[in-house]
Order: structure tokens, then sequence, then C-alpha cells
């Protein structure tokens, strides 16, 4: 049996990059950045979060197929694509991992010093990084010419506000945030 989790007590508090705590219990599915006592805005991102809520499908077609995972997942998530912005910002996010925490519907946190637009913005650029590596390994020819046809006409800050306009058109209805 695990010991009771005393309420607000430090297990759950994470540490951000500025200095100041989050209690991982004020998380939830519906949120993706919050307003700070430091005064910036941090996005927040939970495993459950498909990786729709960066990029369209065929970009999430095209990791699932050529990403190999040597880990428990079968494809490419949001878990591997937060770590790769972690490797690539070790000091500007931190991770929590709530997966023994039964009073929250995720297993895992990350809050970035930046807010939802520009780690948007970063999770773009590198998943065009990753494919850009991925596909130039596919060894298929029609793989490879229907990526560059694609990022051909990609622009990423376009994307991004495009992509966040159209996502939050829905409003609270829309599943992928
Ligand atoms: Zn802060």
């Amino acid at each position: 049996m695990a010991e009771p989790r005393v309420p607000g007590g430090r297990e759950s508090e994470l540490e951000l990059p500025c200095g100041e705590r989050v209690d991982t219990h004020d998380l939830h599915l519906g949120m993706r950045e919050f307003e700070c006592a430091c005064g910036e805005t941090h996005a927040v991102v939970l495993d459950p979060h498909p990786l729709a809520r960066f990029v369209p499908e065929f970009l999430t077609e095209v990791l699932q197929s050529t990403i190999e995972t040597s880990d428990d997942y079968e494809e490419f998530t949001t878990v591997h694509l937060m770590g790769v912005v972690m490797e690539e910002f070790p000091d500007t996010v931190v991770a929590a991992d709530t997966s023994e925490d039964g009073n929250v519907g995720f297993s895992l946190a990350w809050v970035s010093d930046f807010d939802s637009r520009r780690l948007h913005e970063i999770v773009v650029e590198l998943v065009v990084e990753l494919m850009e590596h991925a596909v130039s390994h596919a060894e298929d020819d029609d793989v490879m010419a229907e990526f560059e046809e694609q990022m051909l006409q990609f622009d990423v800050a376009g994307f991004v506000e495009q992509y966040r306009r159209e996502r939050d058109f829905d409003g609270r209805n829309d599943t992928a945030i």
C-alpha cells in the first residue's frame, strides 16, 4: 500500500525554470498555458494531448511511419515529441512524472518557460527537422517526394498562426488542444 498523499504536499509540486512552483493537481487536460506568479505565461503539455495539438494529420502520419520508437510506446507520441523539446531546451522546459498520482488524468506534465505559441513554433520546427532526418533514411522515393513537395509550401510561423486559429475556432469542443 502506498503512503497516503498529504494534501498540498510537496510531492506534487513542480519547480519551474523561473523559480516559481506549480502544483500538478492544478493542471488539467484543457490547459495549454497559464499565467505564472513571475508575470510570464508558461505553456503546459500533458501526455494525453494528441500530436494534433501541434501538427496536422499528414505530419503525424509521416512521424509515426518513419520514426521507430525504442520504448514501450508503439508509435511516436507527444511523449517522444516533448522528449525532443527537452533535449533542445534543457533549461527552459521541466517535466513532472505524475504516473503514481491517481488524482490527475495524466502521467506526464511539461511546463516551458515560454508560452504556448512559442512552444508550438519550436515544436513544429523540431518536427520538420525530425522528419527531414527520418525521411532521408526511409529509402522510399515516394515518401521522400511527397514530403519534399509538402515541405516546399510549409511556412512554420504561418502554419502555427493558421493552425491555432482553426483549432481555437471550435472552442471548447475542439478535442485537439
Ligand atoms: Zn513563471
